[in-house]
């Protein structure tokens, strides 16, 4: 039968006089990949050429440079706010070190973010078991009380910054949650390309996307559970990515402790491969569909960020992210998914 999915890839070359080589010839590899779900394009170049930078995480608890944190200590619970009680009762939800308040400058409605541990800088290797589920579970929660109290509200969303690279204003770990109308283009766009797949073929993509990529063998990680993990074909960040799939989980309500358990164990063997690479830094996001529908199932992503050296702090996102909107990866996902299945040993 003829795979409902394609990925295509558009292989060129740059030629030009190398002035390492004596001004000979040389041929510069690159690739431009079509995202199978949304049509979008995603560059490949320089492969191998940028490696993530070491954070200097002592640093951040050096009393002059850490300055004013708004989650440390007692400002934990004296300087952020609370939700009116006819939403969450006591104003914040917690659940061991996790702390769950309103947003001070919320971006959305519904606008949460989740203080995950007592202590300011954490390593990925202090994420442990319990902190991990202790904080999904209490963002979890919030949102499906939230869709109780406002089913007005149609989409549910994680987003995380974790260190500077990535953005995070803060470097105590904290993750938002939103309810929100406006999930970003990007949930946007996947979410009506699914809508047209499913009507196209009666199957969802991404349990087909599973299949694909489970009998070609070049992304596909592995299965936690109900979780299935693969390197997405284009990478949106510059040192790759990887995905999780939750399928036949729809939205919010759906998704179970047992889920909970999946993305946790997932997350903490890919925090693992990111300390073997010097990985300090990510955006993670975890997207949730409307209710009522069966072709968008709860998926988690996550890509690494890196300053491009530590003289000058250059971020790993430029002019090809910021104004053309183009993915640009140096991390082959076929190579990502050969490395972390290593550790993926389940
Ligand atoms: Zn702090």
């Amino acid at each position: 039968m003829p795979s409902k999915i394609s990925f295509e890839i558009d292989y060129m070359k740059s030629v030009f006089l190398d002035p390492r080589k004596g001004f000979e010839p040389t041929e510069e590899n690159i690739q431009v990949r079509y995202d199978p779900l949304t049509g979008k394009t995603g560059h490949f170049s320089h492969v191998g050429a940028i490696n993530a930078q070491k954070l200097d995480l002592e640093k951040y608890q050096d009393p002059l440079v850490k300055g004013y944190c708004p989650f440390c200590g007692e400002l934990k619970t004296q300087a952020t706010p609370k939700f009116a009680d006819e939403l969450i009762l006591k104003g914040r939800m917690m659940q061991g070190e996790s702390l769950l308040v309103p947003n001070l400058f919320p971006y959305d409605t519904y606008s949460a973010v989740n203080i995950m541990t007592d202590d300011h800088v954490v390593p990925l290797d202090e994420f442990n078991n319990k902190r991990l589920t202790d904080s999904f579970s209490v963002g979890i929660e919030f949102l499906k009380r939230v869709k109780s109290e406002d089913p007005s509200i149609p989409f549910h969303l994680m987003a995380w910054n974790y260190m500077p690279p990535s953005g995070g204003g803060l470097v105590h770990p904290h993750q938002q949650y939103f309810a929100t109308k406006y999930p970003g283009n990007q949930f946007f766009n996947e979410l009506k390309a699914s809508k047209t797949f499913f009507e196209q073929h009666q199957v969802d993509y991404w349990s087909e996307l599973i299949r694909e990529e489970q009998n070609r063998g070049e992304r596909y990680i592995g299965k936690l559970g109900d979780s299935y993990w693969l390197t997405s074909f284009i990478s949106l960040g510059i040192l790759g990515e990887i995905l999780c799939i939750f399928p036949g989980v729809f939205y919010i309500e759906q998704f179970t402790g047992q889920n909970v358990d999946e993305l946790v164990s997932g997350l903490r063997i890919i925090f693992e491969y990111y300390l073997k690479k010097n990985i300090y830094s990510f955006n993670a996001s975890l997207f949730f569909g409307p209710g009522e529908q069966g072709y968008f199932p709860a998926h988690f992503r996550i890509v690494p960020r890196t300053f491009l050296n530590t003289r000058d702090y250059a971020p790993d996102l430029n002019f090809f992210q910021a104004i053309m909107q183009e993915p640009v990866s140096v991390v082959m996902p076929e190579d990502l998914c050969r490395e972390i299945k290593e550790n993926f040993r389940v």
